[in-house]
């Protein structure tokens, strides 16, 4: 089928690689001319495992083309996603503005029919939205061509996002046409072959869906890091409770883990977005507002331990800090916690020496030239002349330091373990301090 993406960040460019890969005809365009050069290059802008050799194949085989023209790329799709970003406005809400731009793009050049469909995580009502802007631009060309809209969201995790894709648990599909319907069922059909990953459903359940399942993970977080605050103060690990309740499958073991919050590009948003949402309905969201409330000053704990650990004096001090990106197998900084600590540290008078295995360069972009932070090749050099190392990011890379050769590296003799992915007493089993979240011990 022919089929054209708008967007080529995670969702746009993974879709339209994994779509190709399953042999359809696949346009994306992008309005960032730099990006589409690249690509056109065999450039991947982003990291994500298995992506770049995925977009590189299907490029080559001549199924996957970029471009920053629309009216081409519109000719091209009878099928249309919408995969561009949705950051917050100001007051928290969806900022609808690249969705509604490419609406109204689509309506100024349709030539057929076609399919729109809603990729992009947007609040309740925007299919009707998008309907109305294209047929808007439609009656003002004085043109009647015929179009369904689809809300289809993603559910893709980054770092996880191809083979997300490739094998999704499920595919949410939102329309009042039936024919639609069974044209995405055909789209989708090799990625539905073994078992039925399909679910139906009108366009406003399948817009709520998305937000109703980022919603549901980040309470599972923050319940945890409440939980572990609670830990903390009683004298008990978490990491022990932990255990003790996801054995009980009505709880499981997922996503259960307690850390220095969350981050990334959509749990904070997305949150925040709904519950706006609610309150636009006349809704109070009060357990949407202690999530995110609760992680906002989670971003602050592995600071306030560092401040505990050296008496509130940090200036002159150097840290090092292993994991930058918001979680592991991404270089995306977007909202990560990583960024908390070094902001908190810088204002402090520390110094940071800092290493990611993927998110350097996105570090560079984002804090620029400064004295106080060095970016280390490895994560032996950022070692080097440091205090205590804090780790914020639980690349595997990380999960198995020589011990002994950390205390004979760092200057104070410390390790503060932000996502609990070392066993205490083999930290100190080799002379350094461990501090970690929510494990009695630490008081
Ligand atoms: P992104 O910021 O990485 O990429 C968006 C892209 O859209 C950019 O390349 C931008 O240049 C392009 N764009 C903007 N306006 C355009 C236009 N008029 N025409 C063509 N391209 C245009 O965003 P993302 O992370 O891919 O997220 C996209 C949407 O998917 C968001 O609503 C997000 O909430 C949702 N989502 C993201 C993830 C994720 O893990 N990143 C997962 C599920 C859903």
């Amino acid at each position: 089928m022919k089929v054209t993406v708008f967007g080529t960040g995670y969702v746009g460019l993974v879709t339209g690689a994994c779509l190709a890969e399953v042999g359809h005809d696949v346009v994306c365009v992008d309005i960032d001319e730099a990006k589409v050069e690249g690509l056109n290059r065999g450039v991947v802008p982003i990291y994500e495992p298995g992506l770049e050799d995925m977009v590189l194949a299907n490029h080559g085989a001549g199924r996957l083309a970029f471009t920053t023209d629309p009216v081409s790329a519109i000719a091209h799709g009878e099928i249309l996603f919408i995969a561009v970003g949705t950051p917050p406005d100001e007051d928290g809400s969806a900022d609808l503005q690249y969705v509604l731009a490419v609406a109204r793009t689509i309506g100024q050049s349709l030539v057929r029919p076609a399919i729109v469909v809603n990729k992009s995580t947007v609040p309740v009502g925007t299919a009707d939205r998008v309907r109305t802007a294209i047929d808007a631009e439609l009656a003002a060309r004085g043109a009647t061509i015929a179009f369904d809209v689809v809300s289809n969201p993603e559910f893709l995790k980054e770092g996880a996002a191809v083979n997300d894709c490739m094998r999704p648990d499920r595919i949410v599909l939102g329309s009042r046409s039936p024919a639609a319907i069974e044209r995405m069922k055909r789209l989708y059909a090799p990625f539905n072959r073994n078992h039925e990953r399909i679910v139906v459903m009108d366009e406003r359940s399948a817009e709520l869906t998305k937000y109703a399942a980022n919603a549901m993970l980040a309470t599972k977080i923050s319940f945890m890091n409440e939980m572990a605050n609670i830990a903390e103060r009683v004298g008990a690990d978490i990491e022990m409770v932990r255990h003790g309740i996801g054995s009980d499958p009505r709880i499981g073991y997922h996503f259960i883990y307690p850390g220095a919050g969350y981050g990334g590009s959509c749990f904070p948003k997305d949150v925040q977005a709904l519950g706006r949402t609610a309150r636009q309905y006349g809704y109070d969201a009060r357990l949407l507002e202690a999530v995110e409330a609760v992680n906002h000053s989670q971003k602050s704990k592995l600071f306030e331990l560092l401040q505990r650990h050296f008496d509130g004096r940090l200036s002159g001090r150097c840290f090092a800090v292993w994991g930058l990106a918001f979680k592991p197998n991404t270089d995306d900084m977007r909202e990560a916690s990583s960024r908390t600590l070094i902001e908190q540290l810088q204002a402090a008078g520390a110094t940071v020496r800092a290493h990611d295995p993927e998110a350097m360069d996105e570090a560079r972009r984002i804090f620029g030239e400064h004295p106080g932070l060095v970016f280390c090749r490895t994560p032996a050099e950022a070692l080097q002349g440091a205090d205590a190392l804090v780790v914020v990011t639980e690349w595997k890379a990380f999960w198995n330091p020589d011990f002994a050769a950390l205390a004979g590296a760092l200057r104070e003799r410390a390790v503060f373990d932000g996502r609990n992915i070392y066993d205490p007493a083999s930290v100190e089993a080799a002379g350094l301090a461990y501090y970690g979240i929510g494990r009695g011990r630490s008081l």
